[in-house]
């Protein structure tokens, strides 16, 4: 998502907050300054509303990411923006019981949350007025996340459960999918139309209208890219790397210096790194960030294997290997290049930028846990 910060990392994932959520944080804070109470009060009860409702739809991500990440669904960032949250998986879930516990984690989680400040308010209600608006609002937004997201529409987290209980039922995650971006779309369409319907039926809660409308939209978008990534890994799921592979690749030899590396294989080649070989054994890789590291009047002299990145630390293909497989690999390691080898000897080339090609689509589209809050 463009438009996003980094705000640090949590338990190891990138939590990032999206510019859009500052319109959030501004509406949830004006909507809950109480003109009764003192201003001051009524602000600092404002922000640290809006501060723990923002605790809460990150904690509502986490627990996905957490219980995806223990059940071996790695998660790369948890981005924060107007609508709620979205964790970016980099592997789709490959048992329909890791699916099931994924996707119900955020909203239990939401709904423990809910019950907390349920408790709060109950315990300050007539004693401390502020306090206790603040838990009882906190408590219906909270309760309203976990609600709103069980819909059943894919990929919303009631679809995800949707989904894998298809998918156990009939061992056909294909299927199971497609069902359920079927229904995702569906329930988009379905509150477009509401939210127009409300804009038109109540005009004063045209804002209402417009935000579920958005919602609609923004789910719609959602299940369809979702819809294509699974018909997507259906098509990859028959291919190979050999399929994928580019033959056509140059090998350098490891005793050559830094500079020939450049004149003899890194310009002519027009990439920004070069396999390195001797007799077609591969021996490692050299990229550009490699040769920066060292300083360029040692060039002359020094030779690519020092500066290589060695085979035994390289991710490497093999021949056999599915091309769904090799895509994985490279989103979760962030490399866009990856030797193919049979035998020890290199066979060929896969770069990401011919994978994409190869599969004219993004491998990040649809793989998104989006969790959308309800604030009607
Ligand atoms: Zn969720």
């Amino acid at each position: 998502m463009s438009g996003a910060f980094n705000l640090g990392k949590l338990f190891g994932i990138q939590i990032r907050l999206h510019f859009s959520w500052f319109i959030i944080f501004i509406l949830v804070t004006v909507s809950l300054v109480y003109p009764d109470w003192l201003r001051l009060l009524s602000w600092v009860i404002g922000i640290t509303t809006s501060l723990l409702f923002f605790a809460s739809v990150l904690a509502h991500e986490l627990s996905h990411s957490l219980v995806g990440r223990a059940n071996d669904v790695p998660i790369k960032s948890i981005t924060l923006f107007i609508f709620g949250g979205v964790a970016q998986m980099t592997r789709e879930a490959t048992k329909a019981s890791a699916e099931l516990k994924m996707a119900a984690a955020g909203p239990a989680c939401s709904l423990v949350i809910a019950g907390l400040f349920g408790l709060l308010w109950f315990l300050t209600r007539g004693i401390f007025a502020p306090v206790a608006a603040m838990a009882l609002w906190l408590a219906s937004v909270n309760a309203l996340l976990a609600a709103f997201n069980l819909i059943p529409g894919f990929p919303l987290d009631g679809g995800r459960v949707f989904r894998s209980i298809l998918w156990r039922s009939s061992g056909d995650y294909g299927r199971a999918t497609r069902i359920a971006t079927r229904v995702g779309q569906g329930v988009g369409y379905l509150f477009i139309l509401g939210g127009v319907l409300i804009m038109f039926i109540f005009p004063q809660g045209w804002f209402n209208g417009l935000w579920l409308a958005f919602i609609g939209w923004f789910l719609e978008n959602a299940a369809t890219a979702s819809y294509r990534q699974a018909r997507w890994r259906e098509t990859l799921g028959g291919f190979t790397a050999a399929d994928v592979m580019t033959p056509d690749y140059a090998a350098a030899p490891s005793d050559i210096t830094v500079s020939q590396l450049i004149q003899r294989y890194i310009i002519p080649g027009g990439r920004r790194f070069s396999m390195v070989a001797d007799e077609g054994r591969l021996q490692g890789v050299v990229t550009l960030h490699n040769i920066m590291s060292v300083p360029q009047q040692d060039w002359d002299i020094t030779p690519v294997k020092e500066v290589m990145t060695p085979v035994d630390k390289l991710k490497i293909a093999y021949l056999e290997q599915d091309a769904l497989s090799i895509m994985e690999q490279m989103d979760e390691s962030d490399i866009n290049q990856m030797p193919v080898v049979s035998e020890g000897r290199i066979v060929g080339l896969i770069a990401r930028d011919n994978l994409l090609r190869f599969l004219r689509i993004h491998s990040e589209l649809g793989m998104k846990v989006p969790c959308m809050m309800c604030l009607l």
